[in-house]
């Protein structure tokens, strides 16, 4: 049983008036319990109506979304909350509560998780994205660094504990060392939690340190799903999905550092 499953889905924005939009067409994959997804393709491509419909936001004009082979129509939302968790770009710009423990205790507590769990909820969460419960507990959401409300945001998701974590853009306008903590964060929770992660991202550097799958979105179809690998040694996929080149120069060492067999297909000198 694939965790989620997308048959031949399809997604029109607006449709039936002037302004419709074919966002995703025919798009089909199984993403498997533990896999490393990352989504990637120019703005506009279609990754967050992808990510909108593994989490339940919209549905498929056409075409079916599994999440357990159950049809996701079907699902609670509370319930499908505790196996999808979604964390939407620039996420702090929708926090509400007046002290970090209330933003990031919303949703366990919307999600029926007991009174008594709450807190160790929330305190697991927070040290998951290194935050101090106890420093932190009581300040004010707004009033903390652009790197600390980054990672307040996803403690708030990774307090309902989904199996599947799925992140948009989650270090867009950080500052490299905010960057790279969220980078790390995310890596260890997921590895140690053995969970399922799906990252959209432009930032090729992010994928490639955390997944090992990528889809390519190219004009609302997959142009690409497999192994990172196997893309970064493909020139003309690369080229084809209108990828930023500067971003796969630097992969491409990455890659080289980390041993992969590179010169079967190009290497760093040809592509710059
Ligand atoms: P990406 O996340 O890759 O930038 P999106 O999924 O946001 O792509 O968008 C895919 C296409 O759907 C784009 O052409 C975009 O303009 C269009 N689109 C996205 N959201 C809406 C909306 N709410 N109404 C109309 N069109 C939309």
């Amino acid at each position: 049983m694939a965790l989620i499953s997308l048959k031949s889905v399809s997604y029109t924005y607006l449709k039936d008036t002037p302004l419709e939009k074919e966002a995703l067409l025919n798009v089909s994959l199984n993403v498997e319990h533990g896999e490393r997804i990352g989504i990637l393709g120019k703005t506009g491509s279609g990754k967050s109506t992808l990510i909108q419909l593994i989490g339940g936001l919209i549905y498929p004009t056409s075409g079916e979304v599994y999440v357990k082979d159950k049809e996701i129509r079907k699902w609670n939302s509370k319930e499908l909350c505790k196996i999808v968790g979604v964390v939407f770009q620039y996420p702090e710009y929708q926090f509400f509560a007046e002290t970090v423990f209330e933003e990031v205790a919303f949703g366990p507590k919307n999600v029926g998780i007991s009174e008594e769990k709450i807190e160790d909820c929330v305190k697991s969460a927070l040290i998951s994205v290194g935050l101090s419960y106890e420093e932190i507990k009581d300040r004010s959401p707004f009033h903390l660094s652009g790197g600390e409300k980054r990672r307040l945001a996803i403690a708030s998701i990774l307090a309902m504990d989904p199996e599947v974590l799925i992140l948009d853009e989650p270090t867009a306008n950080l500052d490299p060392r905010g960057k790279l903590q969220i980078m790390n964060y995310i890596d260890r929770w997921v590895d140690k939690k053995q969970k399922t992660l799906i990252i959209v991202s432009h930032d090729l550097d992010e994928v490639m340190r955390l997944v090992r799958r990528v889809i390519v979105l190219k004009a609302g179809e997959i142009i690409f799903d497999g192994p990172s690998e196997r893309l970064f040694m493909s020139y003309d996929k690369l080229e084809e999905a209108e990828l930023d080149l500067p971003e796969i120069v630097r992969l491409v060492k990455i890659l080289q550092e980390k041993g992969y067999p590179i010169e079967g297909a190009f290497t760093v000198q040809e592509i710059v």
